[in-house]
């Protein structure tokens, strides 16, 4: 960790304070306090990052893969090792309780013992050429300096699935972590200046100016690369800007995942698996399902049990035992849930349990909202379109197999969705017709840093992870050779 408050811009090895000074309070959502400061960056601490990064090529670049998987390797070890204070951090800066923390650095540090593996393994081909006289091979190369942007959600996890292939190709980086997480952001980049990777090669601005250090970012000519997680609204925007320069652009956006149980599977196997997966991180995750459509002839049996294990779910302190449901990360995250439920409730919806914001701990002014089912959900309610991000499970019954896919079909997201069955016909005919990047199949958590995630349509391009990861930060050279 820095030593000292506030220096949280990490240019060339360096901690150091914004250029002007100013700095940020950094807050627990659970209670409201001030856990820290962060410093706040701007343009100038942007373009020195930029310079720092561009400075650090040619010698990283020219390392061999060798050296950067053990660099990686070392990071991996040490993230294990931090596991504990990583994740009580997490906990305390995100909210998330405990137990899910220490599963995100577990997850946040495969990563980079995946990629620490796909270093050795980039490679071109030969190509047979139409000319006698003429051989083809090909080189595969790092696309550059790359612009990292990633979200709160999951605030060390991220980081490494951008950073981790990134290192692992010989590219150097500017990372814009979210405002609200600044200091598990601060905990990863030191984590990785201590595993050993060089000054310049990871580079970081905080900063509350997300607009001002991203345009600086994304206007830089010496930046070949966005690398984006976050909400659909922002990830277009700045797609569409970095194609003044035509920067490689890969993008993690929104979700509104469908989660299909058909009458031949168990309702109340499938229910455990909804609420595992609609509660995860308090429902703060791309992936989470957003409309689930039961069959109606178990639709009963289904809600009734989805309601027993909402009812064992404790809401608290992310740190305090037995808590599964942590805060919201902010005022307007409550705000959202209180709107979806009035307008499904006024549609005709009916809350079976929850339904609104709770206090805990004599907490005053705090985001805790009660884990909520909306059984009856039709496609009319806002609840219906807009991502939640947050715990309400809103259920739907159906009856035939072409209208529930029409149905989850129906939405300009496309990350992930689930289906619960125990025929194999009916798997394969879903899964393949469904217009989604991750599909579930009698699973709730298709994700592995050792498989490609990502999403189609509206919820992103490229995928990351998997051997598909590291693509994104190569670029394939061609090279003919006249003999
Ligand atoms: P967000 O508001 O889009 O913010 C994401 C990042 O973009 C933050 O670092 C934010 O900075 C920055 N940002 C915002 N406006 C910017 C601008 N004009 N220029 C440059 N950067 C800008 O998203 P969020 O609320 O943090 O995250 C939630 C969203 O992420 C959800 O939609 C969720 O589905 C999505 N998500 C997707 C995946 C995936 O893999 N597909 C994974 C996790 C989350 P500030 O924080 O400083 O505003």
């Amino acid at each position: 960790m820095t030593q000292d408050p506030g220096r949280t811009i990490y240019v060339d090895g360096q901690w150091r304070p914004a250029d002007e000074g100013a700095t940020f309070a950094v807050t627990d959502p659970a209670t409201g306090e001030v856990i820290g400061q962060a410093a706040d960056g701007g343009r100038a601490d942007t373009e020195a990052a930029i310079a720092a990064a561009d400075r650090a090529l040619p010698a990283w670049s020219g390392t061999t893969a060798y050296q950067r998987a053990a660099v990686l390797a070392r990071a991996d070890t040490l993230m294990r090792e931090r596991r504990g204070e990583l994740a009580a951090l997490m906990t305390r800066e995100q909210g998330k309780p405990l137990k899910a923390s220490m599963n995100e650095v577990a997850y946040a540090a495969d990563f980079l013992a995946w990629f620490a593996e796909e270093a050795k393994r980039i490679g071109g081909v030969t190509i047979p050429s139409a000319r006698a006289d003429q051989r083809f091979v090909t080189m595969r190369q790092p696309v550059g300096v790359v612009a990292a942007i990633t979200p709160w959600n999951y605030p060390i996890s991220m980081l490494t699935r951008k950073l981790a292939p990134a290192i692992a190709a010989g590219c150097t980086s500017v990372l814009k972590p979210a405002d609200q997480t600044p200091l598990c952001a601060v905990a990863t980049v030191q984590l990785l200046a201590d595993a050993g990777v060089p000054a310049g090669v990871v580079n970081m601005v905080t900063t509350t100016h997300a607009a001002e250090v991203g345009d600086t970012l994304l206007e830089s000519p010496v930046v070949r690369k966005l690398t984006f997680t976050g909400s659909t609204a922002v990830g277009k925007m700045l797609a569409a800007k970095a194609g003044a320069t035509l920067k490689r652009v890969s993008v993690e956006l929104g979700g509104h995942a469908p989660f299909i149980v058909f009458p031949d599977a168990d309702p109340v196997r499938a229910a455990k698996g909804a609420a595992l997966v609609k509660f995860l991180n308090t429902g703060q995750a791309c992936i989470s399902p957003n409309r689930i459509y039961v069959h109606r002839s178990i639709y009963d049996t289904f809600v009734a049990t989805l309601e027993q294990r909402i009812a064992a779910l404790r809401v608290g302190r992310g740190d305090h035992d037995g808590v599964s449901i942590g805060p919201l990360i902010d005022e307007p995250a409550v705000a959202k849930m209180e709107a979806q439920v009035v307008d499904a409730r006024t549609k005709g919806a009916r809350v079976v349990a929850g339904g609104e914001r709770v206090q805990v701990d004599g907490l005053d002014g705090t985001t805790f909202f009660a884990p909520t089912l909306l059984a009856d959900v039709t496609p009319e309610m806002l609840i219906s379109r807009e991502e939640t991000f947050g715990p309400i499970a809103a259920v739907t019954p159906f009856e035939d197999e072409d209208e529930v896919v029409a149905r989850a079909n129906d939405t300009e997201y496309g990350l992930a969705a689930y289906v619960y069955t125990n025929d194999l016909s009916t798997a394969i005919r879903v899964t393949e017709k469904l217009r989604f990047g991750m599909v579930g199949v009698n699973d709730i958590n298709p994700t592995s840093a050792a498989a490609p995630f990502g999403g189609v349509k509206a919820s992103g391009l490229g995928r990351e992870g998997g051997y598909e990861g590291i693509d994104e930060y190569l670029d394939t050279k061609l090279v003919g050779i006249s003999i």
